[in-house]
């Protein structure tokens, strides 16, 4: 008789293949507060349907490849599913999976990779209209909208000639393509400091430009000391209170105290922050304050100015991106499914999670 061989691996289920149409809430972005909120809003019991344009956490996805967090483990869980890693702090590998085993802990359900373009409709009958990555059209209908779409996907531009050549990056990975290389960093906080060190560790000649007159007093605690001390060495080469005003194919236009320089150059790090997209926030009839383009919204629910659509996340700060971070928009979406189980009288918390 044949043996019957055990298979060392099982296939994986797929994890939400039906069409799922129809939603109580809708929750745009599927990074940690988006997830947070389909969350809190399946434990009342609500049908709930996330829709990413890129894949699960996309954001911490693009993060530089050997980023750490500044946050320990606990302040980062969602759900309640515990997230323990062996050193004080995770790391993005880390954090991509947890996010991953707690989407499949909840089951949740996550459209990736379509991009949300209209809503139209009105509370409690909301239409949706995403496009994949095929350009095909997908519409949904939900009752409630959850906006949280994060910051991490427009960089704060410069506004200087050569800023849109191939050889500029608003976003930064990894160090080996600028081995023995003239890179210039411009920027002053944690992504600046974090980009240059890396690039001098594995072999980039570094220059940091940075407007202020000090690097920011946010850098993280362990990395402040390393950056200084390579400027002090001059391992990294370092101007302040300057500014980068031309970037040509081979060379850049520094402004400094000590007047213009001219400098060798292969490579630009722009890193200068991220902003929210405005336009879109707009274009749902979302108003946003004059002055720190904070979405207009009920502090304690976070629903915005048309009914029926929350904000979650960083995008409820404004421009002040450094206000809200996973540590604590994390709890948005408690507040907002409360308001929404208050609104529709409760969902069906004996609803199985995984059913449509
Ligand atoms: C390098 C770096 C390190 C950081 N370290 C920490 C840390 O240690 N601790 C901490 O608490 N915070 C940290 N932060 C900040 C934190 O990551 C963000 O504040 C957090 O990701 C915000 O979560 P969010 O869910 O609001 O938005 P995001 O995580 O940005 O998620 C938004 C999602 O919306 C999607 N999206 C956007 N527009 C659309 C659309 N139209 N249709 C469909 N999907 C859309 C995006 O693809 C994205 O997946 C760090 C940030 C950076 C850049």
């Amino acid at each position: 008789m044949p043996v019957q061989q055990i298979p060392e691996t099982l296939t994986r289920t797929k994890a939400q293949s039906r069409p799922e149409t129809l939603a109580d809430v809708l929750v745009i972005g599927a990074g940690p507060t988006g997830m947070a909120c389909a969350i809190e809003a399946q434990k009342a019991g609500f049908k709930s349907l996330i829709i990413d344009k890129g894949c699960l956490v996309n954001s911490i996805y693009h993060y530089p490849n050997n980023m750490v967090f500044f946050t320990t483990p606990e302040l980062l869980e969602i759900g309640d599913v515990p997230f323990t890693t062996a050193s004080a702090k995770p790391n993005r590998l880390e954090a991509l999976e947890y996010y991953r085993r707690v989407a499949e802990h909840y089951h949740l359900h996550i459209r990736q990779y379509e991009w949300v373009k209209t809503i139209t409709g009105e509370d409690r009958n909301f239409r949706v209209t995403t496009t994949d990555r095929h350009d095909a059209i997908h519409d949904y209908r939900a009752r409630k909208i959850v906006v949280a779409t994060g910051y991490y996907d427009l960089a704060n531009k410069i506004g200087i000639p050569g800023e849109d050549t191939e050889k500029v990056f608003h976003y930064y990975r990894e160090p080996h393509p600028y081995f023995d290389r003239d890179v210039v960093v411009i920027g002053g906080k944690n992504s600046a400091a974090e980009a240059a060190l890396d690039l001098w560790r594995h072999g980039a000649r570094v220059t940091l430009v940075h407007r202020g007159s000090q690097m920011h007093n946010h850098v993280k605690y362990w990395v402040r000391p390393d950056i200084e001390n390579r400027i002090k060495a001059g391992e990294i080469a370092a101007h302040f209170n300057s500014t980068v005003q031309e970037i040509g194919p081979d060379f850049v236009v520094l402004r400094t105290p000590e007047g213009p320089i001219r400098m060798e150059n292969d490579f630009v790090f722009a890193l200068t922050g991220y902003h929210p997209d405005y336009d879109f926030l707009r274009s749902v009839g979302i108003e946003l304050s004059s002055e720190q383009m904070r979405p207009v919204c009920d502090p304690e629910s976070l629903e915005s100015n048309v009914p029926g659509i929350y904000v979650a996340g960083v995008i409820v700060a404004g421009s002040r991106t450094n206000e809200i971070f996973i540590e604590n928009g994390r709890f948005h979406g408690k507040l907002i499914a409360a308001h929404i189980q208050e609104k529709l009288g409760g969902g069906n918390p004996n609803f199985p999670l995984d059913a449509t």
